[in-house]
């Protein structure tokens, strides 16, 4: 396939909204056409952002009820979750993916609600680590069913999981995910996924009056085991979790208490559009990170998009709504019109909530449903 430069001159022009990015986005941007101008169509959107990331839903149901995700008020025995007929099979969604790649795509995250309750997940798994161009197969899960499921995820080509892990104090973390659910499972799942080589992450919620007192043990827990954590700023995201900024713990405070207690060193961006900033103690591993996903948004760098499990794009966290591409794929339309459908989605994407937070009143999809 030959090289097509959708949106370039858009993107130049965007340049001048995020000079400080301008010199090193040109000369990444020019080492990227090298590696990828055989087989690769970049697609940009209004901004001048790629596509790199895609974000997969495979369900929207959940065995927790986190307040900030789910609360049980709003997703009780009444809430209408999708019914089986409306997921995207894996066939599907692994069709959708090989259209994604040429495009640019070559991160994959599973995710959910909570991935591991989708029957079979290990097939998918499978099938997505045969598609060439796809350099990272990660999923996010909430680690309760992480034990059982470890070994054949590993043996499907799964590269690695993100553990939610929001407290480490047995009495808080029942009553963080609503359902009382023993920490000593997640733990026991962080185990076997390093058991079984897979690298693991942590990523922890934290929100003012809630769950500040978990901020320090985990950082010592996390050094203790040599695993990677992330602080994440709580978001407003959906209109079920009565967000308010005054429930948000600024990366800048957890950072200045973390300070405290170990002598952190500042790592440089990986790549670009890397979302957490990462401090080591002493420079060695493990990694704390932050994501300020409120307080330092980074939407000029955002390459990402998500699939939900019912077949729609998404091109931001806090859309009102997605683009229905199961319509298209069960209408019999073949690879070409998705390809173009997927490629016009992503040009006309304008998307930068967090850096207008405030300024929006439309409502906002949820994200157990359009995938975190
Ligand atoms: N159920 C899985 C889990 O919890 O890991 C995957 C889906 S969950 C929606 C993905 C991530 O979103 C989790 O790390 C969760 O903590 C995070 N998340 C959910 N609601 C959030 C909020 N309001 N603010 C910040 N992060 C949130
Ligand atoms: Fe479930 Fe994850 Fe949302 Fe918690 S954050 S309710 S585990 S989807
Ligand atoms: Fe990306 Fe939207 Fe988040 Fe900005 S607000 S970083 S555009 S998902």
């Amino acid at each position: 396939m030959s090289v097509v430069i959708i949106g370039y001159q858009q993107k130049i022009n965007s340049l001048s909204s995020y000079p400080e990015i301008a010199d090193d986005f040109l000369s990444l941007e020019i080492s990227i056409f090298a590696l990828h101008s055989q087989n690769v169509m970049f697609v940009e959107d209004a901004y001048g952002r790629g596509l790199r990331d895609l974000r997969i839903s495979v369900t929207d149901r959940c065995n927790f009820r986190c307040r900030y995700c789910m609360p049980i008020e709003k997703f009780g025995s009444e809430y209408q979750f999708l019914p089986r007929e409306e997921l995207l099979s894996f066939e599907e969604i692994l069709r959708l993916v090989r259209v994604a790649v040429p495009l640019g795509v070559s991160k994959i995250r599973l995710t959910g609600g909570e991935p591991l309750l989708r029957r079979g997940l290990e097939d998918l798994v499978a099938m997505l680590a045969t598609v060439e161009g796809i350099t990272d197969l990660a999923m996010t899960t909430n680690g309760t069913l992480l034990a059982h499921h470890a070994e054949a995820l590993a043996l499907a080509g799964l590269s690695r999981v993100t553990v939610s892990l929001d407290a480490l104090n047995p009495e808080l973390f029942a009553r963080m995910n609503g359902v009382g659910a023993k920490v000593e499972r997640v733990l026991a799942g962080i185990h076997a996924a390093q058991t079984f080589g897979l690298p693991v992450k942590i990523n922890a919620v934290i929100q003012r009056g809630v769950n500040e007192s978990e901020i320090l043990p985990l950082a010592f827990w996390a050094l203790e085991n040599q695993i990677d954590l992330r602080y994440i700023e709580y978001m407003d995201v959906g209109e079920s979790n009565g967000w308010a900024m005054q429930h948000v713990v600024p990366g800048a405070e957890i950072l200045d208490l973390l300070e405290r207690e170990f002598a952190l060193k500042p790592r440089t961006a990986a790549y670009r559009g890397e979302v957490a900033v990462h401090w080591a103690h002493k420079g060695k591993k493990p990694e704390l990170g932050l994501i300020q996903a409120v307080t330092q948004p980074f939407c000029g760098d955002c390459q990402r998009l998500r699939l939900s499990a019912d077949g729609h794009f998404f091109t931001c966290l806090f859309a009102s709504h997605g683009h229905d591409l199961r319509g298209l794929i069960r209408s019999g339309s073949d690879d070409d019109v998705l390809e173009k459908a997927l490629s016009g989605i992503w040009q006309a994407r304008r998307d930068r909530y967090s850096e207008e937070r405030g300024k929006h009143s439309q409502k906002k999809a949820e994200m157990s449903y359009l995938g975190g």
